[in-house]
């Protein structure tokens, strides 16, 4: 049954639930619909390549919150549910059981899709998996046994986490990275290099510029790996970690504008004024240009901008993104955003493996990628807060005292 002034949200992850715990906390009492596919209650998915994966976490420490919030805060779940269809004009959605939903306002937090290796070269062989899902954490954990041969394919973030849990599970590990290094993407070459030199002591084998010609499999299953320069491989498993695409096909199909990911302004409105998005499914205003932000900093962050826009207050999103990695005892965490940096500072840390890397363009601080070095990074991020520079005079110098830079 309709009620005026309905809000729905479609995807009940990390960025969908902010819209709604927002909402409330700003008291908004509207009635909230989210809609979900997964069987779960809202979760935060970051544990499941590092202490979910390794056991040592249990789902419920996963929860945003637990059953009865959501009924405390009068916010209706329809979990186990697909979206099929966003009729704009209607103003409704239908969902998979043929059902109608009613919306005024709609959030897209539909969230983002691990890329998948074609099934030609042997993606869809058994034992080939991705993380998103506590589905694929599950299931991943009952086949890491010690001993066995697993193939990352991909040396980003999530693979390197894998990797790290799977040494401490006993595996035998290789990873191979298409790029002439690992991280190539989204970090600088030192911070790639550190972080290698860490996996490498730890066992792991790492092998870039090497691509996959093909899985090769027996029965069904995988058994092993062609290499790009022609080597042959065992594998038991293998984990494919080669980025994520943003979930906006329900958007494209009503019309909205889309790109790689769902068009927003700096209010989160897409091209349809009722129709907002958040999360990984949003490509938002960066700059000159526009950029997609798979983090929970950014779901956080501009779930909440969505609910205080509905709310009445028009005030832009400027995502301050945030980002850690945990593998063995190395701690990553990375303020801002390093795009188009032209320039880098190494900086030894305090303790022993610590460092930070600075990035700047055409002499403007942009970022900080901070490995065990929370001071680096506390330093880095609050500069970025309040839009200062980091003199790089102070950043080169091992031994000066970070905090001159806020002073
Ligand atoms: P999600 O949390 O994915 O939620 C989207 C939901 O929408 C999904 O449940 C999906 O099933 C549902 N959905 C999509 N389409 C439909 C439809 N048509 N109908 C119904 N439901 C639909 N970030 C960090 O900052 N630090 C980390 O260390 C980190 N580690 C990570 C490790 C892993 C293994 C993964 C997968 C991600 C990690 N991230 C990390 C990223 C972070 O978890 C995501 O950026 C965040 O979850 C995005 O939230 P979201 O709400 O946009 O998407």
């Amino acid at each position: 049954v309709y009620v005026e002034n309905t809000l729905v949200i479609v995807g009940a992850g990390q960025a969908g639930f902010s819209v709604a715990a927002k909402l409330r906390a700003l008291d908004d009492q509207r009635p909230i619909t989210m809609v979900g596919l997964a069987p779960d209650l809202p979760y935060q998915r970051p544990p499941l390549s590092k202490k979910y994966l390794l056991g040592e976490m249990t789902f419920d420490r996963l929860l945003l919150r637990p059953p009865e919030w959501y009924e405390q805060n009068r916010i209706g779940l329809r979990l186990s549910t697909w979206v099929e269809e966003l009729d704009r004009v209607a103003k409704q959605l239908r969902l998979q059981d043929g059902s109608l939903l009613a919306y005024d306002k709609l959030v897209l937090a539909t969230g983002s899709t691990p890329r998948h290796l074609p099934g030609e070269i042997g993606g869809t062989l058994a034992g080939v998996y991705t993380i998103r899902d506590k589905a694929d954490a599950d299931h991943l954990a009952t086949v890491m046994k010690p001993g066995s041969k697993l193939l990352i394919i991909g040396g980003g973030y999530i693979g390197l986490e894998a990797a790290a849990v799977a040494r401490h599970l006993g595996l035998e590990v290789t990873l191979i990275e298409m790029a002439d290094r690992i991280l190539a993407r989204v970090a600088a070459r030192e911070t790639a290099s550190s972080i290698r030199a860490v996996h490498e002591a730890h066992g792991v084998t790492i092998r870039e510029t090497t691509g996959l010609k093909r899985l090769i499999g027996m029965d069904g299953a995988v058994t092993g790996a062609e290499l790009s320069d022609g080597t042959l491989l065992d594998a038991d498993l293998v984990i494919v970690g080669i980025g994520a695409t943003a979930n906006d096909g329900l958007a494209r199909a009503a019309g909205l504008a889309v790109q790689n990911g769902i068009v927003v302004d700096d209010r989160a409105r897409t091209s349809d004024p009722d129709i907002f998005a958040a999360g990984d499914c949003a490509l938002l205003p960066w700059g000159e240009g526009s950029v997609r932000l798979e983090s929970v900093q950014n779901a956080v962050d501009q779930g909440e901008a969505v609910a205080s826009v509905l709310a009445g207050a028009e005030v832009p999103y400027r995502p301050k993104p945030w980002f850690w990695s945990d593998q063995y005892d190395l701690k990553l965490q990375t303020a801002g955003l390093n795009l188009g940096y032209d320039e880098t500072i190494t900086r030894r840390g305090q303790r022993e493996g610590s460092l930070s890397v600075w990035y700047y363009r055409q002499g403007r601080f942009l970022a900080v990628d901070a490995i065990n070095d929370a001071k680096a990074y506390v330093a880095g991020k609050k500069l970025l807060e309040m839009g200062r520079e980091a003199d790089p005079r102070v950043v080169a110098n091992p031994d000066a005292d970070l905090k001159q830079l806020l002073a």
